[in-house]
């Protein structure tokens, strides 16, 4: 029997519930202020404005504007001011803070070491930097009496060559916060099984790892990703909808991939806005999310770049409510799909779905 009233679903009500991260990038998320503050301190020239509001508004139209170019310049530019450990330490404590004030309890944030060598720091220095970040970050959102858990996913790109290395550095640094490893960068040319090498290495090391697919490219990515290269988890996969045929009587038929994806369980991190971004969706409402969602495959929902999408976990969340019609039920069953499928021990994960994320929405749903 409900003890108390529902609360409405707004945006300012889904800050207050708890939701779980899998998929952001910590080289999109930096505070405007903090871009112009690191780009002064460094000496690094090239920033489009240094007026705090404009730089936000010029991150998001750069994304926006359709050109691999621009989009390409909005991390030429953030990457440019992480090239020193003061720096990193401050954007991954910054990165925590805004996760938890947003009220996000579990987060896993991803980034690719090779990309902040340009002036010198070593792959274990960067490593080191980002968890100590996270680890100030965690500890003053607490102080501020928010909670959150922070783990950290070690991306190689695409185009480099040096997966192997990026995956042993995920293992030697597992036990240090490092959850698992990822393959970012252009899918176009850049199969996935050109880095079996490094996948093979983490199955051997019983190590978690996650593949970008399916977002640019369509199938085919997601069949490698999965099937060749094991990959328990995959970035965006929005393309599995190619896979699923909608009958004009409504009768829907899975083909044999996306059979396999929702038998098997294996996690979609969705990312409504950014998708949107780069054309892999045509609009939020358009967005596979709504088909998958229905359809009960392990969908999970994610941010991406905060700042180039110019969103938070909040607002993706309401705009899904907005062009779903989602409720708290539906909320809180991303958030626990998500829960369920981080690289996080089964004991701890449970523990953060019973006494974290049940009782939130038990609250706000009036039960
Ligand atoms: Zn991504």
């Amino acid at each position: 029997m409900p003890t108390s009233t529902p609360v409405a679903v707004t945006p300012q009500t889904i800050r207050m519930a708890p939701k779980v991260l899998l998929h952001d990038h910590l080289d999109g998320g930096l505070r405007p202020r903090t871009v112009i503050e690191l780009a002064d301190a460094i000496g690094y020239p090239g920033l489009p404005t240094t007026n705090e509001e404009e730089l936000g508004r010029w991150f998001v139209a750069a994304a926006d504007s359709g050109s691999l170019e621009r989009y390409l310049e909005t991390f030429a530019h953030t990457c440019g001011v992480m090239q020193d450990e003061a720096a990193l330490i401050r954007v991954a404590a910054e990165c925590a803070e805004d996760l938890a004030a947003d009220g996000v309890v579990y987060a896993e944030v991803r980034y690719a070491p090779e990309l902040f060598t340009e002036r010198g720091m070593s792959l274990d220095t960067i490593v080191s930097a980002v968890q100590e970040g996270f680890r100030l970050g965690t500890e003053r959102a607490a102080e501020q009496g928010h909670r959150i858990r922070v783990g950290t996913l070690l991306c190689a790109m695409r185009q480099n060559a040096r997966s192997l290395e990026i995956a042993e550095l995920a293992v030697r640094y597992r036990d240090a916060g490092v959850a698992g490893f990822d393959i970012a960068g252009p899918e176009a040319g850049f199969p996935p099984t050109r880095n079996l090498d490094a996948f093979e290495y983490l199955h051997q090391q019983n190590a978690h790892f996650t593949i970008h697919a399916g977002e640019a490219f369509g199938l085919p990515s997601i069949w490698e990703a999965i099937q060749h290269c094991g990959a328990e988890r995959l970035g965006h996969g929005v393309r599995i909808v190619d896979d699923i045929k909608v009958d004009e009587n409504g009768s829907i038929h899975l083909g044999r991939l996306a059979g396999f994806v929702r038998d098997r369980r294996i996690p979609l991190e969705m990312c409504p806005s950014s998708n949107v971004q780069t054309g892999a969706a045509a609009s939020i409402a358009d967005h596979p999310i709504g088909l998958l969602t229905k359809l009960r495959f392990r969908v999970t929902v994610n941010t991406d770049n905060r700042l180039m999408s110019g969103c938070s976990m909040s607002s993706e969340m309401a705009a899904l409510v907005e062009h779903f019609g989602y409720g708290w039920a539906d909320l809180r069953w991303f958030t626990i799909n998500a829960m369920k499928s981080a690289f996080l021990g089964f004991d701890e994960r449970l523990a953060i779905i019973d006494d974290v994320i049940k009782p939130g929405y038990a609250e706000l749903m009036g039960s």
